[in-house]
């Protein structure tokens, strides 16, 4: 169990690029570095494209007004001449800005940690990959929820035998707040993620179903997608070529096949995150609206509720838990192990611990590479009338 006592010697010195006062994720991100003051520490930033509002907000959170900066360029050069300077950089900008920042912050010596969909093409990313590897350091992928410790719980039953064989993969990421085409225009997170030149050649392929992607990997590390055929389409048709809808079928190498149903004009739905393993014997789901349950269904029996905290978890389940039983944890708690492990990886990294680093698991830039390859080969089976393509 976490309480926050340190896992590395001291905490990171760490700044954000984006993730200022009109940004939406911003937030999530402190919340989960933050949270065990004892991994990072928030010393500088260039929060925001506006510098006065950046620079505002900045010195409201208690950053100091002479660590805030009027972009990215000029804040790892100002840094890399303090003997203080920043170790760690987060991006949280939108997805078009993410390649040159974290290739200027590899360049600049710093681990990075940065936003899905982490860049539009594989080039991009295999070119970042060996970056880092030249660098000898860290590139984090925030898949907010993969941090919660029941997919690891998923994980141990799944290696375990207890769902007998896989068979069926069955993955969903949908709401219904683009139903309509309000806030296109109007709002300007909206709006550029309906932007192919600001978005990337996905809408919620990318936006969302890279998130349920990677958990899958996580939960079924053995098992790789060897073929899929992606169906997408705009409802509202300004949105065209970017989808607000798309379904994908996958055929895996061990003969499971899987499904993907991604959407943000599912009306009606808040938020619909939901993992389904399918094995010969037994089944386990999870769904994000209730993170704090699994179902685990044994075919003849009566379905159990496996509850997080309780003793009969996994171990490794049990290691990422922080509250305890009685108490419901969630997103946040999510990011903040995402955030320890970034750290304990960053940690690792510098003292060239690669025991450590191989049994981590946390999202990589190999986890931000395959969300690449996914959305690439979604796009391209889609965008040949929705025909089988080989995962490449
Ligand atoms: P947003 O439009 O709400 O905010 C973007 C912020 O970045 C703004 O504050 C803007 O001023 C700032 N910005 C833009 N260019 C900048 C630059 N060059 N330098 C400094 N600041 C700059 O966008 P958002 O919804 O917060 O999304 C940002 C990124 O986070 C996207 O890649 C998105 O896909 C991702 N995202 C991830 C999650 C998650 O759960 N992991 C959730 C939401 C968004």
């Amino acid at each position: 169990m976490l309480n926050g006592e340190r896992k590395i010697s001291r905490p990171l010195r760490w700044a954000m690029v984006g993730g200022g006062r009109t940004g939406q994720v911003g937030y999530k991100h402190r919340t989960g570095a933050l949270r065990d003051n004892t991994a990072f520490e928030l010393v500088a930033g260039a929060f925001d494209i506006d510098f006065e509002r950046g620079r505002d907000f900045g010195v409201n959170i208690g950053v100091l007004k002479d660590r805030l900066y009027p972009d990215y360029e000029t804040m790892f050069a100002e840094e890399a001449r303090r003997e203080d300077g920043i170790e760690v950089v987060s991006i949280a900008t939108p997805n078009a800005t993410h390649f040159e920042i974290c290739k200027a912050a590899l360049e600049a010596g710093l681990h990075v940690i940065c936003e899905k969909p982490l860049f539009f093409t594989t080039e991009e990313a295999q070119f970042v990959k060996e970056l880092a590897e030249e660098k000898e350091k860290i590139v984090g992928v925030t898949y907010g929820f993969s941090g919660h410790q029941l997919l690891l719980q998923m994980r141990a039953m799944i290696e375990q035998g207890k769902i007998g064989d896989v068979r069926v993969v069955d993955l969903q990421y949908t709401h219904g707040f683009n139903a309509a085409d309000e806030g296109d225009k109007s709002n300007s997170a909206q709006k550029w993620r309906v932007d192919p030149k600001v978005a990337g050649p996905s809408f919620v392929l990318g936006d969302l179903s890279t998130h349920t992607y990677y958990m899958s990997q996580l939960i079924l590390p053995h098992m790789k997608v060897k073929k899929l055929l992606c169906d997408r389409q705009s409802f509202v048709g300004s949105r065209a070529p970017l989808e607000d809808n798309a379904h994908v079928i996958m055929h895996y190498d061990n003969g499971a096949v899987g499904t993907m149903w991604t959407s943000s004009i599912n009306a009606g739905c808040m938020d619909a995150q939901r993992i389904r393993i399918v094995g010969s014997k037994a089944s386990l789901e999870w769904w994000d609206s209730k993170p704090n349950e699994l179902r685990y269904e044994i075919q003849g029996e009566p379905a159990q509720t496996l509850v997080r905290a309780m003793p009969y978890l996994d171990e490794n389940c049990q290691a990422d838990e922080r509250l305890g039983a009685l108490h419901a944890e969630g997103l946040s708690e999510s990011w903040a192990n995402i955030y320890l492990k970034f750290a304990m990886a960053v940690d690792a990294k510098e003292r060239g611990d690669e025991e450590t680093l191989r049994h981590l698991v946390y999202p990589d830039i190999d986890a931000g590479l395959e969300g690449v390859r996914w959305v690439e080969n979604c796009v391209r089976s889609a965008d040949n009338g929705a025909v089988w393509v080989d995962f490449e």
